[in-house]
Protein backbone atom coordinates (compact mmCIF):
# COMPACT_ATOMS: atom_id res chain seq x y z
CA UNK A 1 0.00 0.00 0.00
CA UNK A 2 1.30 3.04 -1.37
CA UNK A 3 -0.93 5.63 -0.57
CA UNK A 4 0.29 9.16 -0.14
CA UNK A 5 -1.13 11.61 2.58
CA UNK A 6 0.04 15.35 2.62
CA UNK A 7 -1.49 17.31 5.83
CA UNK A 8 -0.78 21.03 5.80
CA UNK A 9 2.63 21.04 4.52
CA UNK A 10 3.98 24.38 4.74
CA UNK A 11 7.72 24.96 2.90
CA UNK A 12 9.80 27.83 3.66
CA UNK A 13 13.00 28.33 2.64
CA UNK A 14 16.31 29.76 4.48
CA UNK A 15 15.84 32.90 2.55
CA UNK A 16 12.38 33.17 4.29
CA UNK A 17 9.98 32.89 1.03
CA UNK A 18 7.22 30.68 1.29
CA UNK A 19 7.06 28.24 -1.56
CA UNK A 20 4.07 25.92 -0.33
CA UNK A 21 1.31 27.01 1.48
CA UNK A 22 -0.92 24.57 3.78
CA UNK A 23 -0.93 21.86 0.82
CA UNK A 24 -3.58 19.24 2.06
CA UNK A 25 -3.45 15.95 -0.80
CA UNK A 26 -4.18 12.22 -0.73
CA UNK A 27 -3.04 10.95 -3.57
CA UNK A 28 -4.73 7.40 -3.57
CA UNK A 29 -2.79 3.75 -3.79
CA UNK A 30 -1.71 2.91 -7.47
CA UNK A 31 -3.15 6.89 -8.68
CA UNK A 32 -1.44 8.46 -11.24
CA UNK A 33 -1.67 12.25 -9.97
CA UNK A 34 -0.45 14.96 -12.13
CA UNK A 35 0.72 18.40 -10.23
CA UNK A 36 0.24 21.38 -13.29
CA UNK A 37 0.66 24.77 -12.69
CA UNK A 38 2.64 27.68 -13.95
CA UNK A 39 6.67 27.97 -13.24
CA UNK A 40 7.50 28.75 -9.69
CA UNK A 41 3.95 27.84 -8.16
CA UNK A 42 5.58 25.00 -5.41
CA UNK A 43 5.41 21.64 -7.96
CA UNK A 44 9.04 20.83 -7.53
CA UNK A 45 9.14 21.34 -3.98
CA UNK A 46 6.53 19.61 -3.52
CA UNK A 47 7.88 16.48 -4.79
CA UNK A 48 11.32 16.48 -3.70
CA UNK A 49 9.60 16.87 0.37
CA UNK A 50 7.81 13.48 -1.05
CA UNK A 51 10.90 12.35 -1.83
CA UNK A 52 12.42 13.87 1.28
CA UNK A 53 15.21 15.61 -0.44
CA UNK A 54 13.85 19.00 1.09
CA UNK A 55 13.18 19.32 4.65
CA UNK A 56 9.14 20.24 5.02
CA UNK A 57 8.90 23.30 7.82
CA UNK A 58 5.32 22.23 9.13
CA UNK A 59 2.85 19.47 8.86
CA UNK A 60 2.45 15.95 8.30
CA UNK A 61 3.16 13.57 5.09
CA UNK A 62 2.74 10.02 5.54
CA UNK A 63 3.78 6.88 2.80
CA UNK A 64 1.30 4.35 3.35
CA UNK A 65 0.96 4.06 7.11
CA UNK A 66 3.92 5.70 8.28
CA UNK A 67 4.66 8.89 9.20
CA UNK A 68 7.93 10.05 7.19
CA UNK A 69 8.91 13.59 8.45
CA UNK A 70 12.00 12.30 9.55
CA UNK A 71 12.68 9.14 7.31
CA UNK A 72 15.87 9.56 4.97
CA UNK A 73 15.05 9.56 1.47
CA UNK A 74 16.95 6.12 1.04
CA UNK A 75 14.31 4.51 3.54
CA UNK A 76 11.32 5.68 1.98
CA UNK A 77 10.91 3.36 -0.83
CA UNK A 78 10.55 6.03 -3.44
CA UNK A 79 12.02 6.66 -6.99
CA UNK A 80 12.41 9.57 -8.60
CA UNK A 81 13.47 10.50 -12.05
CA UNK A 82 14.07 14.13 -13.27
CA UNK A 83 14.27 15.76 -16.86
CA UNK A 84 18.39 16.00 -16.75
CA UNK A 85 18.05 11.87 -15.84
CA UNK A 86 22.13 11.95 -14.50
CA UNK A 87 23.13 8.81 -16.21
CA UNK A 88 26.67 7.71 -15.50
CA UNK A 89 28.27 8.78 -18.80
CA UNK A 90 30.87 5.69 -18.38
CA UNK A 91 29.37 3.19 -17.08
CA UNK A 92 27.00 1.00 -19.83
CA UNK A 93 23.21 0.85 -19.52
CA UNK A 94 23.60 -2.54 -17.71
CA UNK A 95 26.00 -0.96 -15.28
CA UNK A 96 23.40 2.13 -14.91
CA UNK A 97 20.40 0.38 -14.07
CA UNK A 98 22.82 -2.30 -11.67
CA UNK A 99 24.40 0.62 -9.59
CA UNK A 100 22.12 1.75 -7.20
CA UNK A 101 20.87 -2.51 -6.16
CA UNK A 102 24.90 -3.42 -6.04
CA UNK A 103 24.98 -0.16 -2.97
CA UNK A 104 22.23 -2.43 -1.55
CA UNK A 105 23.73 -5.67 -1.33
CA UNK A 106 21.37 -7.04 -3.43
CA UNK A 107 22.47 -10.80 -4.79
CA UNK A 108 23.87 -10.74 -8.49
CA UNK A 109 21.18 -12.61 -9.55
CA UNK A 110 18.70 -10.93 -8.40
CA UNK A 111 19.89 -7.92 -9.93
CA UNK A 112 19.78 -9.73 -13.25
CA UNK A 113 16.61 -10.57 -13.29
CA UNK A 114 15.39 -7.36 -12.28
CA UNK A 115 17.33 -5.56 -15.31
CA UNK A 116 16.41 -8.15 -17.32
CA UNK A 117 12.65 -7.81 -16.73
CA UNK A 118 12.96 -3.66 -16.79
CA UNK A 119 14.68 -3.76 -20.11
CA UNK A 120 11.99 -6.01 -21.89
CA UNK A 121 9.06 -3.77 -20.14
CA UNK A 122 10.78 -0.92 -21.73
CA UNK A 123 12.15 -2.17 -24.78
CA UNK A 124 15.91 -1.13 -24.19
CA UNK A 125 16.77 -4.86 -23.57
CA UNK A 126 19.28 -4.47 -26.72
CA UNK A 127 21.15 -1.62 -25.17
CA UNK A 128 22.18 -2.92 -22.21
CA UNK A 129 25.68 -2.82 -23.09
CA UNK A 130 25.94 0.95 -24.69
CA UNK A 131 26.80 3.74 -23.06
CA UNK A 132 24.37 6.76 -22.34
CA UNK A 133 26.26 8.75 -25.41
CA UNK A 134 25.69 5.90 -27.91
CA UNK A 135 21.96 6.60 -26.96
CA UNK A 136 19.07 8.56 -28.36
CA UNK A 137 17.37 11.39 -26.08
CA UNK A 138 14.45 9.11 -25.95
CA UNK A 139 16.99 5.81 -25.45
CA UNK A 140 18.33 7.70 -22.43
CA UNK A 141 14.89 8.37 -20.70
CA UNK A 142 13.60 4.75 -20.71
CA UNK A 143 17.22 3.85 -19.58
CA UNK A 144 16.78 6.02 -16.62
CA UNK A 145 13.35 4.87 -15.99
CA UNK A 146 14.80 1.67 -15.73
CA UNK A 147 17.29 2.89 -13.04
CA UNK A 148 14.08 3.72 -11.04
CA UNK A 149 12.02 0.57 -12.22
CA UNK A 150 14.55 -2.00 -10.59
CA UNK A 151 14.21 -0.58 -7.52
CA UNK A 152 10.91 -1.56 -7.05
CA UNK A 153 9.76 1.53 -5.76
CA UNK A 154 5.96 2.13 -4.29
CA UNK A 155 5.94 5.60 -5.24
CA UNK A 156 7.63 6.85 -9.07
CA UNK A 157 8.06 10.73 -8.71
CA UNK A 158 8.36 12.36 -12.04
CA UNK A 159 9.82 15.77 -12.18
CA UNK A 160 8.92 17.13 -15.99
CA UNK A 161 10.59 13.88 -17.52
CA UNK A 162 9.69 14.51 -21.21
CA UNK A 163 10.42 18.38 -21.30
CA UNK A 164 14.56 17.54 -22.97
CA UNK A 165 12.16 15.80 -25.90
CA UNK A 166 11.45 16.62 -29.23
CA UNK A 167 7.33 16.81 -29.65
CA UNK A 168 6.90 13.51 -31.28
CA UNK A 169 9.08 11.49 -29.14
CA UNK A 170 7.09 13.06 -25.90
CA UNK A 171 4.02 12.00 -27.58
CA UNK A 172 5.13 8.29 -27.38
CA UNK A 173 7.06 8.58 -24.08
CA UNK A 174 3.22 9.83 -22.62
CA UNK A 175 1.56 6.53 -24.19
CA UNK A 176 4.22 4.75 -22.53
CA UNK A 177 4.33 6.43 -19.34
CA UNK A 178 0.38 5.07 -19.01
CA UNK A 179 1.30 1.70 -20.45
CA UNK A 180 4.35 1.83 -17.86
CA UNK A 181 1.72 2.95 -14.76
CA UNK A 182 -0.86 0.23 -15.58
CA UNK A 183 1.66 -2.64 -16.02
CA UNK A 184 3.70 -1.58 -12.66
CA UNK A 185 0.99 -0.84 -10.67
CA UNK A 186 2.49 1.76 -8.66
CA UNK A 187 1.56 5.21 -7.53
CA UNK A 188 2.79 7.98 -9.81
CA UNK A 189 3.31 11.64 -9.30
CA UNK A 190 4.31 13.38 -12.21
CA UNK A 191 5.12 17.22 -12.29
CA UNK A 192 4.36 19.05 -15.45
CA UNK A 193 3.57 22.32 -17.06
CA UNK A 194 2.21 20.97 -20.01
CA UNK A 195 -1.76 21.34 -20.20
CA UNK A 196 -1.86 18.41 -22.39
CA UNK A 197 0.34 16.09 -20.65
CA UNK A 198 -1.73 16.34 -17.48
CA UNK A 199 -4.85 15.79 -19.36
CA UNK A 200 -4.10 12.90 -21.14
CA UNK A 201 -1.78 11.07 -18.50
CA UNK A 202 -3.22 11.59 -15.45
CA UNK A 203 -5.98 9.92 -13.18
CA UNK A 204 -6.48 13.06 -11.15
CA UNK A 205 -5.17 16.68 -11.09
CA UNK A 206 -4.14 19.01 -8.92
CA UNK A 207 -3.70 22.73 -9.84
CA UNK A 208 -1.22 24.80 -7.78
CA UNK A 209 -0.66 28.18 -7.67
CA UNK A 210 1.39 30.22 -6.07
CA UNK A 211 2.15 27.92 -2.96
CA UNK A 212 -1.43 26.60 -2.75
CA UNK A 213 -3.62 24.26 -4.30
CA UNK A 214 -6.32 25.77 -6.17
CA UNK A 215 -8.21 22.36 -6.83
CA UNK A 216 -8.04 18.19 -7.51
CA UNK A 217 -10.33 16.73 -9.61
CA UNK A 218 -10.02 14.56 -12.51
CA UNK A 219 -8.57 15.95 -16.33
CA UNK A 220 -12.69 16.18 -17.91
CA UNK A 221 -13.56 18.41 -15.04
CA UNK A 222 -10.58 20.65 -14.49
CA UNK A 223 -10.55 21.35 -18.00
CA UNK A 224 -14.15 21.25 -18.73
CA UNK A 225 -14.17 18.78 -21.63
CA UNK A 226 -17.64 17.27 -22.13
P1 LIG B 1 7.81 24.86 -9.76
O1 LIG B 1 8.33 23.47 -9.69
O2 LIG B 1 6.32 24.93 -9.68
O3 LIG B 1 8.33 25.62 -10.94
P2 LIG B 1 9.43 25.29 -7.40
O4 LIG B 1 8.87 24.37 -6.40
O5 LIG B 1 10.68 24.87 -8.08
O6 LIG B 1 8.32 25.66 -8.47
O7 LIG B 1 9.71 26.69 -6.72
C1 LIG B 1 8.69 27.35 -5.98
C2 LIG B 1 9.22 28.70 -5.53
O8 LIG B 1 10.23 28.52 -4.56
C3 LIG B 1 9.84 29.51 -6.66
O9 LIG B 1 9.48 30.84 -6.49
C4 LIG B 1 11.33 29.31 -6.44
O10 LIG B 1 12.05 30.43 -6.90
C5 LIG B 1 11.41 29.17 -4.94
N1 LIG B 1 12.57 28.36 -4.52
C6 LIG B 1 12.91 27.13 -4.98
N2 LIG B 1 14.01 26.68 -4.36
C7 LIG B 1 14.37 27.63 -3.48
C8 LIG B 1 15.45 27.77 -2.55
N3 LIG B 1 16.35 26.81 -2.36
N4 LIG B 1 15.51 28.91 -1.82
C9 LIG B 1 14.60 29.88 -1.99
N5 LIG B 1 13.56 29.82 -2.85
C10 LIG B 1 13.45 28.72 -3.58
P1 LIG C 1 30.22 -7.44 -11.72
O1 LIG C 1 30.39 -6.10 -12.38
O2 LIG C 1 29.84 -7.30 -10.28
O3 LIG C 1 31.36 -8.39 -11.97
P2 LIG C 1 28.58 -9.31 -13.29
O4 LIG C 1 29.57 -10.42 -13.08
O5 LIG C 1 27.13 -9.62 -13.13
O6 LIG C 1 28.88 -8.03 -12.38
O7 LIG C 1 28.76 -8.76 -14.77
C1 LIG C 1 29.95 -8.25 -15.23
C2 LIG C 1 29.65 -7.11 -16.17
O8 LIG C 1 29.07 -7.64 -17.38
C3 LIG C 1 28.58 -6.18 -15.61
O9 LIG C 1 29.11 -5.18 -14.79
C4 LIG C 1 27.97 -5.64 -16.85
O10 LIG C 1 28.74 -4.55 -17.35
C5 LIG C 1 28.06 -6.78 -17.84
N1 LIG C 1 26.79 -7.50 -17.96
C6 LIG C 1 26.33 -8.47 -17.16
N2 LIG C 1 25.15 -8.94 -17.60
C7 LIG C 1 24.85 -8.24 -18.70
C8 LIG C 1 23.76 -8.25 -19.65
N3 LIG C 1 22.70 -9.05 -19.54
N4 LIG C 1 23.81 -7.38 -20.66
C9 LIG C 1 24.84 -6.54 -20.80
N5 LIG C 1 25.91 -6.49 -19.96
C10 LIG C 1 25.92 -7.33 -18.93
Amino acid sequence: MAKLELRNINKIYENGFHAVKDVDLDIEDKEFMILVGPSGCGKTTTLRMIAGLEEISSGDMKIGDHLVNDVAPKDRNIAMVFQNYALYPHMSVYDNMAFGLKLSKIPKTEIHERIDKAAKILDIDQLLTRKPKQLSGGQRQRVALGRAIVRKPEVFLMDEPLSNLDAKLRIQMRAELIRLHNELRTTFVYVTHDQTEAMTMGTRICVMNNGIIQQVSDPKTIYNKP
